[in-house]
């Protein structure tokens, strides 16, 4: 975000389009107490000879399980960029925002991340699907996208029926869209369209009929988040087929270079992969498919950070320990609850959670050992990592105590918050292999 951008009010549009650089990381902060250590990775890494530009995210929904305000997660992030002397761009994504939440956003965000994930399956009108497929005839003759083997043949049935499944969440995103437009100026922000948040995974040749379809509706796309094949559970590795993973990935890079100059999206477009914090077993395959493509990516993360924080706390023993565990002892009896908005996302075996009473006896290096994501590491627990993942909300139920915890304990926190970012995320995805 810069001056030009936040100048939304007067009206006047600058010269240029607002564009999001190639290699971009999406970090949360549930209380907003940690821009500045989020921020130090990106710096760090850049001194280490990749650039990665940090894009500040908040879904409406964590907004509200919280209590925060968009406005304080722009405040926090110009706070940290003028502290730390950060020179590169940097943005505030309005994560998931549909367009009944978008509106208290638009002062305070330059990235929006439009979620027409509900619209998926809506019928679209026979006419629209006809017309669809007679604008778009290459997509049922014999297509050849370079970097996938072999040509793609949809039939004419398939382009309908695939069309009849997206074209009402297309339409959806261009409403979206535009309704943000008017009210900030066209090219004073970056959109992402989310579809991650449905059940089944979508195919490339889907991919690429969405796009079709997203350039009918005059959404300039640059980043798009579709449902990958596995599960992407919050806080812990991926759970699925590495192999179908990294087909898939490679194919979807290539029908997003193919889609961007057949239908003419912007050439930045890429994908964006949410809950990709801690997916360390996708991360060389994601790493090996962005340099043979020369593709970019937002990897999308949030509590992942909220995690070092409690860690942070752990580590620090006495009253910052207690509160730790204070909240995991809260969050056992309502993990149905807890879990509940996270049903696609969190997969814990309550078997392998450990008892109220055995965590009260843990010192600091116990409690942070199973709760830090180090799966070479015996004590690891990612149950009881996934539970303390989805309790945030018991942290903000005594907001005053966690943050001047938080506070207090502000070395440890930090140090962990930045090597976790650094080492385990942005150095094994972005930095060139030496
Ligand atoms: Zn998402």
């Amino acid at each position: 975000m810069n001056n030009e951008t936040k100048a939304h009010c007067c009206g006047a549009a600058p010269s240029t389009a607002l564009r999001l650089a190639k290699y971009s990381v999406g970090v949360g902060d549930r209380f907003g107490l940690e821009a500045e250590a989020q921020l130090r990775a990106c710096l760090l890494l850049g001194e280490q000879g990749a650039e990665v530009i940090p894009v500040w995210n908040k879904s409406n929904r964590e907004h509200m399980l919280v209590g925060s305000e968009p406005a304080g997660v722009l405040a926090a992030a110009v706070a940290a960029v003028a502290k730390l002397g950060w020179r590169k761009p940097w943005h505030v994504d309005a994560d998931h925002i549909r367009l009944d939440t978008v509106d208290r956003f638009i002062p305070h965000s330059d990235f929006y991340t439009i979620d027409v994930a509900d619209s998926i399956g809506r019928t679209a009108s026979a006419e629209a699907v006809e017309a669809f497929a007679e604008r778009h005839a290459e997509l049922s003759s014999s297509l050849s996208i370079p970097g996938i083997d072999g040509a793609l043949s949809i039939t004419c049935a398939e382009v309908a029926r695939i069309a009849g499944k997206y074209l009402a969440a297309a339409r959806e995103a261009g409403l979206i869209y535009r309704h943000i437009a008017q009210a900030r100026g066209e090219a004073t922000f970056i959109a992402e369209i989310s579809m991650d948040e449905t059940d089944k995974a979508q195919t490339p040749v889907e991919l690429l009929i969405i796009l079709a379809s997203l350039a009918d509706e005059g959404v300039p796309v640059q980043t798009i988040a579709p449902k990958f094949t596995g599960r992407f559970n919050k806080g812990v590795d991926y759970a699925g087929d590495l192999e179908r993973f990294g087909k898939q990935f490679n194919d979807d890079l290539a029908v997003i270079r193919f889609a961007v100059s057949r239908y003419r999206l912007p050439d930045n477009l890429k994908l964006s992969i949410h809950s990709g914090s801690d997916k360390f077993s996708l991360y060389p395959v994601m790493a090996g498919a962005l340099r043979r493509h020369n593709a970019g990516l937002h990897l999308k993360t949030a509590g992942t950070t909220w995690l070092e924080e409690v860690i942070g706390l752990a580590e620090s023993g006495g009253a910052a320990l207690d509160l730790a565990k204070g909240i995991y002892v809260e969050a056992l009896p309502q993990i149905n609850e807890l879990c509940a908005p996270y049903a696609t996302v969190i997969d814990i075996d309550p078997e392998q959670l450990p008892s109220a009473q055995t965590v009260l006896g843990w010192g600091p290096e116990q409690f942070a050992g199973a709760l830090r994501h180090d799966p070479s590491r015996k004590e690891f627990n990612p149950h009881f990592r996934q539970l303390l993942h989805v309790a945030y909300k018991l942290a903000a139920q005594r907001a005053a105590r966690y943050q001047a915890q938080v506070r207090l304990c502000r070395s440890n926190i930090a140090r962990n918050v930045t090597h976790n970012l650094l080492a385990r995320h942005l150095q094994p995805l972005f930095l060139p292999p030496a």
